[in-house]
């Protein structure tokens, strides 16, 4: 069991700190506790502390509408700290879809359905285009264009307040990335995290490799979800500095060398 709970240490806090962050909000709804109200969108920390989500903020702005104060601080406080400290945490530590898309990612592996079937080749680059679609969009028609379909806020809105049709949208999501493309919507089209990729590209916190270690065997690059990140592996020692890592350390879970480990990014060693 303490094996188990070492081997899967990151899995078990990200999935802690997700289930966590949609408890405090459920119970603001259901209960009226002032821990976390709100939604991913835009809450506020103790009934002080705004947070919103600089992607959305910025949906709001391409729009034409009305930035309040509140939300334009907090999303100046989720900018810099994933910026400097989070790195693309968000993905594996707060939003809920990336649950759906391991789940996926996980039953494809199972499953082994990589080495059957055709496989549908999509680029990793196609969310950074999206994120300038979708302010474009939001330009034209005055609304934030991924708000209003975004996958993320259906599911968030759906489990603190009721699941509408947003269950179609997630099951397709779930779908896709089992059949179609592995990783396909976090790891290929999700805008918003293409955009913490952008914004946390300099931030601190890093999985560092050792090279001496290495034993090559290659499960980390077998589990990483956006594999790419980890080109150094077996060739030198080096962080892990690509802004797509999304910090989940499941590399670091699966390595037996301990080869991995997370580490505070050394910016002079950086190429
Ligand atoms: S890529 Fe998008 S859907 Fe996936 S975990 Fe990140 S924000 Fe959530
Ligand atoms: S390099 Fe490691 S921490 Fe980064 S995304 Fe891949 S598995 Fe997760």
């Amino acid at each position: 069991m303490s094996e188990f709970i070492r081997k899967h240490k990151f899995l078990i806090a990200r999935r802690f700190t997700q289930i966590g962050i949609m408890f405090l909000y459920v119970s603001a709804n259901i209960w009226g506790w002032k821990i976390l109200v709100g939604n991913l969108s835009s809450s506020k920390l103790f009934e002080m502390i705004p947070l919103s989500d600089p992607f959305a903020t910025l949906q709001i702005f391409f729009a034409g509408g009305l930035i309040v104060f509140d939300l334009l601080l907090g999303a100046l406080f989720i900018i810099l700290f994933y910026a400097f400290i989070g790195g693309r945490g968000f993905c594996s530590f707060i939003c809920p879809i990336n649950i759906i898309t391991d789940l996926a990612n996980y039953l494809r592996r199972i499953f082994a359905f990589d080495k059957v079937g055709h496989k549908l080749w999509l680029s990793r680059d196609v969310r950074y285009y999206l994120i300038a679609l979708t302010l474009i969009i939001s330009f034209i028609f005055g609304v934030g264009a991924f708000e209003f379909i975004s996958p993320i806020s259906m599911l968030h809105r759906g489990i603190i307040f009721g699941m509408g049709f947003g269950w179609a949208l997630v099951l397709s999501i779930f779908l896709f990335d089992l059949f179609v493309v592995k990783n396909g919507w976090c790891g290929h089209l999700c805008p918003l995290g293409g955009f913490f990729s952008l914004i946390s590209q300099y931030s601190f916190i890093r999985v560092k490799y050792n090279k001496k270690k290495c034993s090559e065997c290659m499960d980390c690059i077998n589990i990483c979800p956006e594999r790419e990140v980890l080109h150094m592996i077996t060739k030198k020692s080096e962080y892990v500095i690509d802004k797509e890592c999304i910090l989940c350390g499941r590399c670091i879970e699966v390595c037996n060398d301990d080869a991995l480990s997370f580490n505070i990014r050394d910016f002079l060693k950086d190429k």
